[in-house]
């Protein structure tokens, strides 16, 4: 089992399969982008040996996320491999969906649990200013392949950008009454000099919550609006489908965090929004043994931080979103 100096047990990884993306959100990286050569990023028999080391540390719950992991060449038979690996108890994806129509089948088949979906608005137009991407209808059609492969329960990641889809949040909570999704309302995370989005463009779970109840009536909690993961659940009466706001800004869970990430590069990162990783690919390739690797792990979890120090304006600069994968 692996535990920081704070207590906490931490079992989740999060694995970027990628730094490449076909989409360029204009909150996660700016329009022209140099991604990483393919030698830099870890190999499926380096991403294997690593996963089966975490498996050996207690880690039982692993997502694979990106830059967008559907586009890496063999993601299916990554997929199915990791999926293999005892110890594995849960394996989810974050992904854009954009191709999930040809991919949600294959992935479920492989043995991917379930999907979480970024789906940012309902409007083809602004979903291309968002992503800078025409690919409303690829998405909204990668939901539905999802549903059918049941990958189950879908859950929607909705990112808030003032100025972009702020008016939209009120038709997203509506798609819960007909369909039994988790759609899940996020506050945009500031990063030092890879968007032009600021603090300012950022809606606070709050103003989310209230826009909605004035725009449905109403909503209630689920759970006695206790944290569910990093959401606190809410639904609108008579729905199939719940609320999920994720205030990582303005209330961070850092209590309950049980996270850590592995960078497409193969670090290891233990806090989303604060610098400061423990390089894992290169002993790796240089050789060291699955001990050593093992105490390089311990070591940088015990040292795990608390706090994303943001409130102080203090924002992570030496990564961008697509490198660390959300
Ligand atoms: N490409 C996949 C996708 O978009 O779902 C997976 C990687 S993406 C980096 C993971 C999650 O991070 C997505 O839900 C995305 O919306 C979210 N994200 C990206 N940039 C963000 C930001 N600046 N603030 C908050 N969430 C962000
Ligand atoms: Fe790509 Fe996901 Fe970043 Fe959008 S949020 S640019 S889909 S990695």
């Amino acid at each position: 089992m692996a535990y920081d100096q704070f207590g906490r047990n931490i079992h989740y990884l999060r694995i970027s399969l990628t730094d490449h993306c076909n989409f360029r959100c204009v909150y996660c990286m700016p329009e022209i982008m140099t991604f990483r050569p393919n030698a830099e990023i870890m190999q499926d028999d380096e991403v294997l040996t690593l996963v089966h080391l975490f498996t050996i540390l207690g880690f039982d719950k692993f997502r694979l996320t990106g830059g967008e992991p559907t586009v890496r060449a063999n993601v299916v038979d990554l997929v199915r491999e990791i999926a293999a690996t005892p110890g594995v108890r849960s394996l989810t994806m974050t992904t854009n969906g954009a191709l999930l129509p040809r991919l949600a089948g294959p992935l479920a088949e492989a043995g991917l649990h379930r999907v979480n979906i970024s789906l940012d608005t309902l409007h083809p137009g602004r979903f291309h200013a968002l992503s800078r991407r025409a690919a409303f209808d690829q998405v909204w059609q990668g939901i539905q392949a999802a549903e059918d492969a049941g990958l189950l329960p879908i859950k929607l990641n909705m990112v808030v950008v003032r100025g972009f889809n702020d008016e939209d949040v009120v038709e997203i909570a509506r798609l819960t009454l007909d369909h039994p999704w988790q759609v899940r309302f996020i506050e945009m995370m500031p990063f030092g000099g890879a968007t032009d989005l600021q603090l300012s463009n950022l809606i606070t779970a709050e103003e989310i919550r209230q826009r909605i109840i004035a725009g449905t009536g109403g909503i209630e909690p689920v759970n006695g609006g206790e944290l569910d993961g990093e959401a606190r659940l809410y639904r609108l009466p008579g729905s199939l489908g719940d609320l999920g706001f994720i205030s990582t800004i303005t209330e961070p869970f850092c209590h309950s965090c049980t996270r850590a990430r592995l960078t497409a590069d193969g670090k290891l990162r233990l806090c989303l929004l604060r610098d400061g990783e423990v390089d894992l690919l290169t002993p790796l390739r240089q050789g060291a043994s699955l001990g050593e690797l093992r105490q390089l792990i311990l070591d940088g979890i015990w040292h795990k931080p608390w706090g994303n120090r943001l409130a102080d304006g203090q924002i992570a600069t030496d990564r961008v979103m697509n490198q660390i994968g959300g």
